[in-house]
């Protein structure tokens, strides 16, 4: 093995939540390290590129990246007539863009950045990469993405998982709402048609013992479109990816004489309803960036006061996405199929999801901050 730099933080993954984390910190001061294992920044998209309004604010990169704005959501569920969600207002992004642009803010601040840098374990001498180099710093933050090599590292455990699959295809007539399908096919996720100019990302995601049905349950979906004349039989891009729906986990924690803080789809901040975590993985991976500050300041307390603050923001919207998925996710049997008022129980669009629901025997009542949130 090769013993390599020391720095006071090493981000491994340079998602949205590595490259806002790194930002942060190094704007802090802090001698920053950031690592990923892919070649370039933000390539290859696994994303449908939909990022809510509020994000606006709070990214740096997001204004040159969007590709159109979102206004409304319509919902599709069979036999019933499309739910329209007015006002439900976004941006579809050029996520390569955005992320290139979030990692080229961190490097303006002085983190260093190293792609093809594949993390391969954490051991007492410090962060080995794939080629024996071994890095090292006091703390590490793990945006390393659903399943997290750092979360493992604090015993965290893997994390739940949806599977998907995305075509983009050409899109004939503009639009500006998201489109979400509902059905019992689609168990432990739902299907999407998101607008973004001129074509649209056409796709869906189940639980992981269905991945083998996810291709023709697409193809199916396609046609359909097609049929209807909305989309071209054209496929330009195929993707896909694991998307956590477990909710918020342990997301702090020692390894190896090491802090480690959590953030972004490592934390498990993606809504295990929506799929939404680009907003959550910006915002988590800042307040990890900024703790890493106070820690390196003295303030024994950062780390703590990190877990406490994911919590006291995304805690509740995970909690009750969390409980809505399981209890949909318990409805069909063998022989039951999930029907309209267990898929409206499960769906953002509809009152029925936010609805008060008992949680760990605590009654939550819809809160305006809970549905801000993505
Ligand atoms: C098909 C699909 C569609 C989606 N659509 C949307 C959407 O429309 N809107 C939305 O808000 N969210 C969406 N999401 C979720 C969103 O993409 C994620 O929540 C978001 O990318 C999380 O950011 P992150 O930085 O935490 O993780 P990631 O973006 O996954 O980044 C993690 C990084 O860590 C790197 N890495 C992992 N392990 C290692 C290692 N051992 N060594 C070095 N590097 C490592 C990876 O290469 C990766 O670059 C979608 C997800 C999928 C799969």
């Amino acid at each position: 093995m090769r013993a390599g730099l020391a720095a006071d933080l090493v981000v491994v993954g340079l998602g949205p939540a590595g490259a806002s984390a790194a930002l942060a910190a190094a704007s802090g001061g802090l001698r920053v390290i950031g690592l990923d294992r892919r070649r370039e920044a933000g390539l290859p998209v696994q994303c449908a590129e939909f990022v809510p309004g509020p994000l606006l604010g709070q990214a740096s990169g997001l204004p040159e990246a969007i590709r159109q704005p979102i206004s409304a959501m319509h919902t599709y569920l069979a036999g019933e007539a499309p739910c329209l969600t007015a006002d439900f207002r976004g941006q579809m992004i050029d996520r390569a863009a955005f992320d290139q642009a979030l990692v080229s803010a961190a490097v303006d601040a002085g983190a260093q950045v190293r792609f093809g840098a594949s993390v391969k374990a954490i051991t007492p001498e410090g962060v080995v990469l794939q080629n024996g180099e071994i890095l090292d710093a006091p703390v590490l933050i793990g945006a390393d993405g659903p399943r997290s090599l750092l979360g493992l590292a604090i015993g965290a455990g893997a994390q739940a998982l949806v599977e998907t699959r995305q075509i983009t295809v050409p899109l004939h007539e503009p639009h500006a709402a998201t489109d979400i399908f509902l059905s019992p096919d689609y168990r432990g996720g739902y299907a999407w048609l998101f607008p973004k100019g001129a074509v649209a990302h056409i796709g869906l995601g189940v639980e992981p013992a269905l991945r083998h049905q996810l291709k023709g349950l697409l193809e199916a979906l396609h046609a359909a479109l097609v049929a209807t004349g909305r989309v071209g039989r054209e496929i330009m891009n195929l993707t896909g990816g694991a998307i956590p729906v477990g909710g918020l986990r342990r997301c702090t924690g020692m390894a190896q004489g090491r802090s480690i803080l959590l953030a972004g789809d490592a934390a498990g901040l993606t809504n295990p309803v929506t799929g939404a975590g680009i907003a959550s993985a910006v915002q988590s991976g800042r307040m990890a960036g900024e703790a890493t500050v106070r820690l390196a300041q003295g303030h024994t307390q950062a780390v703590s006061d990190y877990a406490l603050d994911l919590d006291d923001i995304f805690g509740v919207s995970l909690a009750r996405a969390v409980a809505r998925r399981t209890h949909l996710m318990a409805k069909p049997t063998a022989d039951v199929r999930a029907q309209p008022q267990h898929l409206r129980q499960g769906w953002i669009a509809y009152p029925e999801y936010w609805a008060p629901l008992t949680i760990d025997g605590t009654r939550q009542n819809f809160s305006h901050n809970e549905r801000a949130l993505p």
